[in-house]
């Protein structure tokens, strides 16, 4: 624990190599990864932010604020580390929810946000779903996804190619499979046009994102077996017919990662008392904005905002936030149900998320994650993703009903105004 960082001199080093050091890696004379490795990495870390510091002419003391172990997270995480973000994290909650990895409880969840109002919406989102009797959630494993390109001569070898990828699946998967505990293969979905094939691997990676561990495994699959036995090259290992950290129609209809279903029944007098709406208003704004206005404007996003609430759990639960892009996509849905009532729910196809791995064992993630009860059980590998997915869902679905209540009594921008516009002008 340093709370100092700012004010820390390496003390493993003289003054005058300090100095040194300092003015080399401002002057670009020495790289940012060169500092000597008998430094420690707080050591390393003050050094370059220093550095910094002295070639903008500017102070860098709030990046020098931080508790997290530096060795790990410049091992595992973050390359010429010079200090922290830091983002804040609020709690919305109680939100009840009902799934396979959530049994019946009522969980309070950490958003990391600089968006005033987010929190104070989706909490409300939460009083509704919680008023109600909790939201259903489910989640399914559809794995993740990585699709290297090959080049061959023709349409000829283009099939003799697909065709030796089917014939020979079994194979595959035991050289996929022999170095992971953790990683297997559900299939592989071939993609050719004209002299370009893509071989979409789908694994499931148990409580792993598990893009690290797909990609090296296909690698050594193409390197040892598909390249030697087709003599097909691979152009790329990543062929964005994945599709990571992109949106994509394939990865709407297929799905990737885990794919997160929520649902939530609410009657009159919740939707009056805590969101300030009728079933008729929400089911007109769910209609008129999340389905024809995202079809007019050519949108996979038929939602209100998804990505706020993933965004914040993302960053707040060591989640890798450049997949927001995909989970940004899906389809919320309001009916009437009962007397003045309506059924709602979100569907995420497309929602990667690690319970292992990534960013999930610094500090402050790592207590996220104990927050909400994350944790890999040996015994049932993947069962602690699946759980994150479902809070995922339950969250996403709160922040869901919240915004889009507020835009039926057009309290959006009186809320912003409120809670989220900074006073001056
Ligand atoms: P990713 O593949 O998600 O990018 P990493 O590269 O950090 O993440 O890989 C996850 C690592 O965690 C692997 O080395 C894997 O063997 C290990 N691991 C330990 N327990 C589990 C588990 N329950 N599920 C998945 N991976 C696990």
């Amino acid at each position: 624990m340093n709370d100092l960082q700012t004010l820390r001199i390496p003390s493993t080093a003289a003054a005058n190599d300090t100095d040194e050091w300092v003015d080399a890696l401002a002057d670009g004379s020495m790289g940012m990864h060169r500092l000597p490795s008998h430094l420690s990495a707080d050591e390393q870390v003050t050094l370059r932010r220093q550095a910094m510091e002295k070639r903008r002419g500017v102070s860098l003391d709030h990046l020098g604020k931080y508790s997290l172990d530096a060795e790990r997270a410049t091992k595992q995480n973050c390359e010429n580390m010079i200090g922290v973000a830091q983002v804040p994290i609020g709690v919305i909650g109680p939100l009840r929810l009902q799934g396979e990895f959530v049994e019946d409880e009522e969980l309070h969840i950490p958003l990391a946000t600089t968006e005033g109002a987010l929190i104070a919406s989706a909490n409300r989102g939460c009083r509704a779903i919680t008023a109600a009797g909790g939201a259903v959630v489910r989640a399914e494993n559809i794995g993740i996804t990585r699709a290297p390109v090959f080049r061959t001569s023709g349409i000829v070898q283009t099939r003799a190619f697909v065709r030796w990828i089917d014939e020979h699946e079994d194979e595959i998967r035991t050289e996929l499979e022999k170095d992971s505990r953790f990683l297997r293969l559900f299939d592989i979905r071939p993609k050719a046009i004209g002299t370009t094939v893509y071989l979409r691997f789908r694994f499931d990676t148990g409580d792993a994102m598990g893009m690290n561990m797909a990609t090296i495994a296909c690698d050594r699959v193409i390197e040892k077996l598909i390249e030697p036995a087709t003599g097909v090259e691979c152009i790329s290992l990543s062929g964005n017919y994945c599709c990571d950290k992109k949106p994509a129609a394939v990865n709407f209809l297929e799905g990737r990662g885990k794919s997160i279903h929520a649902e939530v029944v609410l009657d009159k007098q919740v939707l009056e008392k805590v969101l300030k709406t009728n079933a008729r208003a929400l089911a007109e704004v769910q209609y008129r904005k999340n389905l024809l206005g995202s079809a007019a404007a050519g949108s996979m996003g038929f939602n209100a905002h998804y990505a706020n609430i993933l965004a914040a759990m993302f960053i707040a639960a060591g989640q890798d936030p450049a997949q927001v892009v995909e989970g940004s996509m899906g389809i919320t849905c309001i009916e009437p149900h009962g007397p003045e009532g309506v059924i709602a729910s979100i569907d995420m196809p497309d929602c990667p998320v690690a319970a292992i791995g990534g960013g999930t064992a610094l500090g402050t993630q790592r207590q996220v994650l104990d927050m909400l009860g994350i944790e890999v059980d040996p015994n049932r590998p993947g069962a602690a993703a699946m759980r994150l997915a479902e809070i995922v869902g339950g969250a996403v679905l709160a922040g869901e009903l919240s915004l889009l209540a507020a835009l039926t009594s057009r309290d959006l921008a009186r809320a912003h105004e409120r809670l989220g516009r900074s006073k001056q002008r």
